[in-house]
Formats: C-alpha cells, structure tokens, sequence
C-alpha cells in the first residue's frame, strides 16, 4: 500500500473534525425530534463514523440502539437496568438488548 502524502492526511484529519462536529450536532438535534426522524439521524451518524472511521464516545454510544438505530428517549422508549454490574439498555421498538458493562467507583 502506497503511503498517503502528509498533505492529503491534513486533508482528512480535518474531515474527521469536521465529521465529528456534525455528529454532535445531528444528536443534538434528535432530541427534539420524533421517534422516526431521529433514527434517520442515526442512520446518519452511523454512516458519518464508518465513512471517517470515528470511534464514537461511550456517551454517545449508549444514546442510541445499535440495532434498529433508534435514538433513546430514556424511559419513554428504553429502559435501563443494572444487571450483574452491567447497564442493560432495552430498546422498547425492536425489543434487543445492549448491555455495557461499567466501573464501580
Ligand atoms: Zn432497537
């Protein structure tokens, strides 16, 4: 594989902090928006991390269901338990689970 130029890696470096802004701003406004435009969002958010390879933050991980990209509006479509020191999240629109495990402090 041929080594990329250092220019063109600013280039996308620069992508990437672009990309990861329009993340931000796309669950930002989630919040505000319907069950059904929200998980367009995601499906947006979702494409915009593979495409730049944008290892999203835990924080923001947990906000949606990785399954059916449904973005979590805690306790009126999600639920979340602690389980065996995990938080277990279940998505109320495709009935999965997602279980993260966390540190006790
Ligand atoms: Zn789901």
């Amino acid at each position: 594989m041929q080594l990329p130029l250092k220019r063109e890696k600013d280039v996308k470096r620069r992508w990437r902090e672009e990309a990861k802004d329009k993340i931000l701003a796309l669950f930002k406004t989630a919040e505000t928006k319907t069950e059904h435009q929200a998980r367009e969002l995601m499906r947006k958010v979702r494409h915009l991390a593979l495409r730049h390879r944008i290892r999203l933050e835990p924080v923001l991980k947990r906000r949606f269901c990785k399954y059916c990209l449904t973005f979590f509006h805690l306790s009126k479509n999600s639920r979340v338990r602690l389980i065996k020191k995990r938080l277990v999240y279940t998505c109320f629109y495709c009935k999965r689970q997602m279980r993260i495990p966390y540190k006790r402090k």
